[in-house]
This record gives structure tokens, C-alpha cells and sequence, in this order.
């Protein structure tokens, strides 16, 4: 189909833009934009994806061309449900998709959840992203030790970001606070904390092996705690990166301790061990984490009745997110994603990536949804498309009503304040506040309305 209309993409993630991808793909005549509630594009890669992975974090770099030469337009720092209602986009596009993510912590359900010193990956990886949502974030971290609960990959991140020297920081855009803080607190141990045994844990072989790759700390696995082999019924492709990591543990565990003296931060890996309480309270903060020691059976969690305490001043669990409800739609609670039938929310209206399937999957496993989110939204164009006005309506509503929303030249600006704000070797000094993003833009315009009369404008640069 080459025909015409518009579909806006709610969430300039990886999920938004891969979808964007495929309409353009799929219907060249069609316009696409992707609306942000951030002035800053690609949703977990800048806020999610850990800051010490830039690697990960350059798959930026194909999507750039989708705004700098291929006509998908951004319009960042609109909220969706706030500055513009569902229903007005409905309105105003022939098919909306929707990729919001899903930016919401699991409970654990545990007492003293609600405990100071008690954090959501959600909010923490926010805080160290530099994420606006946490800018005001201070997290209690007295040291010297830390509890991290689960055993997937964010996880591994949480527990390998606090453990990072400053010379390891250095080469990161780990936000400015979390660096200082994390600088400042004097860690001796990490807990971290799998209900289940080491072929249940959902880390992939390569996060794993860097936990064994940190300048000052150093992974603490007990051999017996390891099982002698991969189970022959498991799905090859499954086994494989068990079997690899199982290599991994025992290499940690074969490891000598590190010599006394050597200041190193220890990570200890505490397989077969579910939180059950948080001890502490509301003046001190966490001051214990009661664990339970449990059996793994066919998969399943079975209780023990032996428990220890561990005396942490700070547990961050890691255990899942879930979508958060999205104005108007109702969410399907026991799955966490907003409530769909294979993508689609309503004719006209469709859902992809976490917020459709659930938080699962590096960042090309997407793309699935994301394509066919796309191709639905293309099909209902062809048979109900009404050449609806799209972008420029858009831009005119949130005009009347007095919003700035952020076009890629203006998040161009901002990316380029934040590079030229970088020490050497930094990729970037983050702004984490949307004002000071948004300063960043005035200036470059007042300094463009001024050039002719000679005036100009200081730029602003990130502080914090
Ligand atoms: P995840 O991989 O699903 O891991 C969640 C962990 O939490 C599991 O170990 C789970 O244990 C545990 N858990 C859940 N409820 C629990 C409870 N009540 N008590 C104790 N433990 C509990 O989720 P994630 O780590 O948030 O990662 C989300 C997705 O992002 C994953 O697909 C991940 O691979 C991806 N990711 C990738 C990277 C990377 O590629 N570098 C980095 C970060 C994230 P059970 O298995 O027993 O339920």
C-alpha cells in the first residue's frame, strides 16, 4: 500500500520506532509521527539500558535516520492523557499505536515494602539514567551492604552500577547525582537474591561474565549451591546459554578470595533464597532484609522454614515491571499490560512491545510486536482511512493551548549540550530535568532570533 493518512505512535522506544519503521516500509504515502511525553527520544535506551553499556545504547544510531531522513516526525514533551486526551488523537490520525512500555515496579508483597530505603528497578535505573521522573530522587544508601532482589538481567545491572569505581564511571553517562552517591557510599557487600536455583536465573551469559569483570569488586558463588549439569530435556537453544552460564558460576566460584587487605566489593550470588520481610522503620530506614531459604522442585518454590536476616540499609528489587495505566484504557492486571487481544486495544488502535507482551526480551525482541502493531495499522488505513489531518492539527491544538512540544532539530540541540558538557571520555553529561532541556532550546532560539541584531544568548549546560 503507497496510500495516504496519518498514525501516531505513542512512545519513541525502541518498540515506537521499529514500528515506525515498518508503516514507512510497508506505506511510504503514510505519515508517521512519534509522540514523547520527554523531550529526549528512545525511551529505555536513554532510560533504561544500563549507563556503562554504550555499546547497546549506539542502536540509536538506526533509528536517527527515521526523523533525519526518512519524514517520521518527532513531537516530544507531550503527555498523552494530560496535554492531550487519547481521544483527541483518535480524532486527529487514522491509527494510533500505542508503545509506552511498561514503566511500573511488581510488588514484592513482603512487609515493609513501603520502607525508606526500599526501591523499584523501575525508579532506581530511572535515577541512575538520569531519567526526569527520579530527578529528585535521593536514595537512601547508607552501605555498607545492599540487597538486590531477583535474578534476571536489570538485576545484574543494578548490583554491577553500584559496584563501579569512578574510574569505571568515567566512561559512562551514569546521571551526575547517582555517580556522586554511589561514589560516596561505602559498599563491602551486595546481596543479591534468586527465589530459585541457578538454572532457573533468567541472566544472559554476557551480563553475567561481567560481574566477574568489575576493577574493584568480585563475585562470591558457593560451588555446592551449583547443580554438576544442564537437564538433558531442556530446549537446546535454552541450554546453551545455561550451559554457559553454569561455566561462568563455577569459574566464580573457583576463584581465591581476594587477598586480605584488597578492598573489593563482594557480590554475592544467594540462589534458592526468597525475601520474605523488610525490617526497619520509618525514622532508620531498612535495617534488615529476612530471607528464607527455599527448595527448587520441577521449577516450583518450595518453602523451608529456614531463614537468616541480613543486615542491609537498602534492598532494591528487581523482580518485573508492569505497564502503568495509560488514560482511558483498562489495564489487564494479572498480565500487567494494558488489556489487548493480540495487539489490537479497538479497530484503529493498537498496542506493541512491553506494554502489549509484557517486560521481556533485549531490545530486538520487539521488533515482532512492533511489525505487527504496524502492519495492523496499515490494513485498518487501506479500509477505513480517512486522510485524517494528523501532525500539523496536532501541533496547532497544543499551540492553542500554550504547550512546547519538542521537535528531533530541538532534541538535536539538547544531545549536543549534553556532549559538549561531557568530560573526556564521557559519552554525555545528562540533563535529568525537562526544564533545563527545554532551556537548552530557548536559548538556541532566542540565539537565532538575535543573531541579526547581534545579541546572544548563553546556552544553558546540565546541572545538577
Ligand atoms: P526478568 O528477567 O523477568 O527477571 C525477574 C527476576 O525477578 C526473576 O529472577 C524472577 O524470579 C524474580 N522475581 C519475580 N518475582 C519475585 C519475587 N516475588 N521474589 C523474588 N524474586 C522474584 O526481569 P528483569 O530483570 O526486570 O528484565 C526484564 C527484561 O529486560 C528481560 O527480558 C531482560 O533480559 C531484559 N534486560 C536485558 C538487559 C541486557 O540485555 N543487558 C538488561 C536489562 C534488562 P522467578 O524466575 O523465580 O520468577
Amino acid at each position: 500500500m503507497d496510500g495516504t493518512g496519518s498514525v501516531c505512535i505513542i512512545g519513541s522506544g525502541p518498540t515506537g520506532l521499529y514500528a515506525a519503521d515498518e508503516i514507512r516500509r510497508l506505506a511510504p504515502g503514510v505519515t508517521v509521527d512519534v509522540i514523547d511525553r520527554l523531550p529526549t527520544p528512545y525511551g529505555l535506551v536513554r532510560g533504561g539500558v544500563a549507563p556503562d553499556h554504550q555499546k547497546t545504547k549506539s542502536v540509536v544510531r538506526q533509528f536517527e535516520p527515521l526523523f533525519t531522513a526518512h519524514g517520521v516526525r518527532f513531537i516530544g514533551n507531550v503527555s498523552v492523557g494530560e496535554d492531550v486526551e487519547l481521544a483527541e488523537l483518535r480524532r486527529l490520525y487514522d491509527a494510533v499505536v500505542i508503545a509506552v512500555g511498561a514503566a511500573g515496579d511488581r510488588k514484592l508483597g513482603v512487609p515493609g515494602e513501603d520502607l525508606p530505603g526500599v526501591y523499584g528497578s523501575a525508579g532506581f535505573v530511572g535515577w541512575y539514567n538520569g531519567h526526569p521522573d527520579y530527578a529528585a530522587m535521593k536514595p537512601r544508601i547508607p552501605g555498607p551492604r545492599v540487597a538486590v532482589v531477583g535474578n534476571g538481567n536489570v538485576a545484574l545491572d543494578v548490583a554491577r552500577i553500584l559496584a563501579l569505581t569512578p574510574g569505571e564511571m568515567a566512561a559512562t553517562d551514569l546521571a551526575r547525582p547517582a555517580a556522586d552517591a554511589i561514589a560516596a557510599t561505602p559498599l563491602t557487600d551486595i546481596y543479591l537474591l534468586g527465589r530459585r536455583g541457578p538454572l532457573e536465573a533468567q541472566f544472559t551469559s554476557a551480563e553475567l561474565r561481567e560481574m566477574g569483570e568489575l576493577a574493584a569488586a568480585c563475585p562470591v558463588v558457593h560451588a555446592g549451591d551449583l547443580p554438576d549439569a544442564v537437564p538433558d530435556d531442556t530446549d537446546p537453544r535454552e541450554a546453551r546459554r545455561l550451559k554457559r552460564n553454569l561455566e561462568i558460576l563455577r569459574g566464580f566460584a573457583d576463584r581465591p578470595p581476594p587477598p586480605p587487605g584488597e578492598d573489593r566489593v563482594r557480590i554475592h550470588f544467594l540462589f534458592r533464597h526468597a525475601p520474605r520481610a523488610i525490617l526497619g522503620n520509618a525514622r532508620d530506614g531498612v535495617t534488615a532484609l529476612l530471607v528464607e531459604r527455599t527448595q527448587v522442585a520441577g521449577g516450583s518454590v518450595r518453602a523451608t522454614g529456614a531463614t537468616t536476616s541480613l543486615a542491609v540499609g537498602t534492598v532494591v528489587t528487581c523482580i518485573g515491571y508492569r505497564a502503568t495505566p495509560f488514560r482511558g484504557l483498562p489495564l489487564d492486571e494479572e498480565r500487567g499490560v494494558i488489556a489487548n487481544a493480540e495487539g489490537v486495544v479497538e479497530p484503529g488502535l493498537y498496542v506493541a512491545g512491553w506494554a502489549r507482551h509484557g517486560p521481556r526480551g533485549v531490545i530486538t525482541a520487539n521488533r515482532a510486536s512492533a511489525r505487527d502493531a504496524a502492519a495492523m495499522a496499515v490494513e485498518h488505513l487501506a479500509a477505513h482511512g480517512e486522510n485524517r489531518p494528523g501532525g500539523p492539527a496536532l501541533e496547532a491544538l497544543l499551540a492553542s493551548r500554550g504547550y512546547r512540544t519538542v521537535a528531533f532539530a530541538d532534541w538535536q540541540r539538547i544531545d549536543d549540550a549534553e556532549r559538549a558538557a561531557a568530560a573526556e571520555g564521557r559519552p554525555r553529561e545528562k540533563f535529568i530535568r525537562v526544564a533545563d532541556m527545554l532551556a537548552v532550546i530557548e536559548a538556541a532560539d532566542a540565539t537565532a532570533s538575535c543573531a541579526a541584531g547581534g545579541t546572544t544568548v548563553a546556552a544553558a549546560s546540565p546541572s545538577v
